[in-house]
């Protein structure tokens, strides 16, 4: 058994315990939380820390198939130039590069405190690096197709679904966006997630014309995508937002992570929690500044507290996969957010949002939740500074 105490213990869902004690198992698991009022009376076998101890992170938006891209696509140049980028660079990857990127962020994330991820897949070429990992992986088998062949798609789709699931590995078919899934392909998806009781993730309002695309086919992400040779001939504008058009084609009791919401108004914001009884919000703030330079209304995120996740995107638009970074761009650009909503933002809620949170999310008895110490905290102002760092304790 080993003994940790700080100068702060954030359980999760309780208000910080000064001075408190977690005692683990050998395996990580929480055998006991002593709360000890701010009075160390005792420190038989104790390892005490200055800074504060969370538990480990959740990841909920990662694409570690192209951690290979790092340093790679410039930043500032909007979502509609980034993905022709990216279109480019998949067409002459190297696959050697790309395992061995996998295996070091994986590694890398596991250093950032990180012990669950929600993984987007085009291909398999993850599952022997994440069968062997310490981090708990969910692997979003990512949907794309706007033409007519949506049966085929979903064809591979699932046999790339189930090859996850024969290694062991939690893992669902979600769509990508809403520009670039036909109303078939959606259908399939959702009566897929219904069966499985799987967990959606989607790309949401990354870019302002992803809405002029809806409203009337018209704008720089539509001339992209036809500039990419994507046949949008039969494909119709709504006359509403993407957001909005949606709505029947998702499924009403799924867990739906809908992730960057850079450009989600608050009406859509509503709208979607009315409709959905599980929609999460993940934010990807260091993502969206690389790409779009700009920030989701993180205020926007306290009317639903429980809802909100955090993820890191991929190395093709951040320069880390650090959780502890992207809390820190949330607090720097919102007085409101506080470190306690932070915390929760990133271990329970996204532990929640992937069916993970009997196992991790909170420091609380029977759970392995992994524990992290958070160093150079400001103890005055209960906050990150910049110079905040994160050590993983077990
Ligand atoms: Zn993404």
């Amino acid at each position: 058994m080993r003994r940790f105490s700080a100068n702060y213990i954030y359980c999760v869902g309780q208000p910080p315990l000064k001075n408190g004690i977690v005692e683990v198992n050998d395996s990580g698991k929480i055998l006991n939380v002593i709360d000890t009022y701010g009075e160390l009376q005792e420190s038989r076998n104790l390892e005490f820390y200055n800074g504060v101890i969370v538990p480990g992170f959740v990841n909920t938006h990662c694409h570690l198939e192209l951690s290979e891209l790092k340093n790679v696509v410039p930043e500032k140049l909007g979502l509609p130039e980034f993905l022709n980028k990216i279109f480019q660079y998949k067409k002459q990857k190297k696959d050697n590069a790309t395992v061995k990127s996998i295996h070091l962020y994986d590694q890398i994330m596991r250093s950032n405190g990180i012990v669950a991820v929600g993984d987007i897949c085009n291909t398999a070429i993850s599952i022997p690096i994440k069968q062997k990992s310490e981090i708990n992986y969910y692997s979003f088998v990512e949907a794309i197709g706007i033409g007519e062949n949506s049966s085929e798609i979903f064809y591979n789709n699932n046999e790339l679904y189930r090859n996850f699931l024969k290694n062991n590995l939690k893992a669902s078919i979600v769509p990508h966006a809403p520009y670039s899934v036909s109303i078939e392909l959606f259908k399939l998806i959702k009566d897929h997630s219904e069966k499985n009781r799987s967990v959606i993730s989607i790309h949401n309002q990354e870019t302002e014309s992803e809405r002029e695309m809806f409203i009337n086919k018209t704008g720089s992400l539509i001339t992209k995508l036809i500039s990419l040779g994507v046949n949008m001939d039969k494909w119709n504008a709504s006359g509403e937002s993407s957001v909005r058009t949606i709505i029947p084609y998702l499924p009403s009791h799924s867990n739906i992570l809908f992730v960057h919401n850079t450009y989600t108004s608050e009406e859509e914001f509503d709208l979607i929690n009315q409709n959905f009884e599980n929609a999460y919000w993940c934010l990807c703030p260091l993502s969206n500044k690389y790409i779009e330079n700009r920030f989701p209304n993180f205020d926007m995120f306290l009317n639903e507290p429980e809802k909100v996740t955090i993820g890191t995107d991929s190395l093709a638009s951040n320069k880390v996969l650090s959780i502890l970074e992207e809390m820190k761009v949330v607090s720097e650009n919102s007085e409101n957010v506080t470190f306690e909503q932070l915390i929760q933002w990133a271990t329970v809620n996204g532990a929640k949002a992937l069916k993970m949170d009997s196992e991790i999310g909170s420091i609380t008895i029977g759970k392995t939740p992994g524990l992290n110490l958070i160093t150079n905290f400001n103890f005055s102002k209960m906050n990150l500074t910049n110079k905040s760092e994160v050590k993983v304790l077990i």
